[in-house]
């Protein structure tokens, strides 16, 4: 569960150490249950889009106190769990407790959209729907975990996006696809939207002013406060850029004095303390930057 979590919107390669590290850390739903939610957030540090983190909290908590502490291998309960969309409910149903459940993820979708020849697009609610139910009319009626592994390791080594090895593949005879290199079919993108964000640095004595996040995007988590507008009479300290859903967000960091009263989602934090809180990840990369260089400058 704990990586099905951590995959929904980060690779393989990079979750890891991430869950290594987690499981040590929350060896169970009771351990994570108990925690506080700076604790959850800052053992996710570093793998955004931070909900994943307070749902499975949320989650474990709806274990312990519904299920006693022990993941239900029940579809359906599996599937009421906070953060359980209908992909992760039927990976961790055939994941977990082989279940015979049908799942969709990126690879499974290509291989089943080129066996139908679907020309619907898959991130459509038609084409998805037709992904979903071929799903299911193919499961066997045990062994959902083989079987699913199966189709995904068919996307993965044979069907892959660009050059399928349709030659050794074992599902040909059962293959429609004309073209599989243009397929699966998907809608047009979202044009990438560039976004400004501008920041304050403020250090005294050894401390850096911080604010936390109160709304849904990176909420609970620390980052540099923000300024309405660039200031006119400040320096430009840094400036990065960072993608966030079809946004691409330059990042500007601007010397500032310290404000007469803080906000009260505001707070002095020492510069040696920075890698004990949870940041958001774009403002850890500039403060650490920055950091760095007060550091170098003596
Ligand atoms: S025959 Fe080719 S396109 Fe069809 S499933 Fe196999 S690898 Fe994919």
């Amino acid at each position: 569960m704990v990586s099905e979590f951590m995959l929904q919107q980060t690779q393989v390669g990079t979750v890891l150490d991430f869950h290594a590290r987690w499981m040590v850390r929350f060896p169970d739903f009771a351990a994570l249950a108990a925690a506080n939610e700076a604790d959850v957030l800052h053992v996710w540090q570093g793998l955004g889009y931070y909900a994943r983190a307070r749902n499975l909290h949320r989650a474990a908590r709806q274990v312990v106190a519904q299920h006693g502490g022990v993941l239900p291998d029940d579809l359906a309960a599996i599937a009421a769990l906070p953060g359980v969309g209908r992909y992760t409910a039927g990976a961790i149903a055939s994941f977990a407790f082989d279940r015979a459940t049908p799942i969709i993820d990126a690879n499974i979708a290509r291989v089943l959209a080129r066996l139908l020849d679907l020309r619907e697009p898959i991130d459509s609610a038609r084409g998805s729907a037709m992904l979903w139910q071929t799903a299911a009319e193919l499961l066997p009626v045990s062994g959902g975990r083989l079987h699913n592994s199966a189709l995904m390791e068919l996307g993965a080594l044979v069907c892959t996006p660009r050059q399928p090895s349709c030659q050794s593949c074992p599902v040909r005879a059962h293959c429609c696809a004309e073209e599989p290199a243009t397929l699966p079919v998907k809608k047009p993108r979202r044009k990438t939207v560039a976004l400004a964000e501008d920041c304050a640095w403020t250090v005294r004595d050894g401390t850096l002013l911080l604010e936390q996040q109160t709304g849904p995007r990176w909420r609970g988590l620390w980052k540099l406060p923000a300024l309405a507008a660039p200031p006119r009479d400040s320096r430009l300290l840094l400036a990065l850029e960072y993608p966030f859903t079809h946004h691409r967000v330059t990042l500007s960091v601007f010397a500032a004095r310290a404000p007469g009263q803080l906000a009260a989602a505001q707070r002095w934090v020492g510069l040696d303390a920075i890698e004990t809180i949870a940041l958001a990840a774009p403002h850890k990369r500039a403060i650490l930057r920055l950091a760095a260089t007060i550091k170098a400058r003596g």
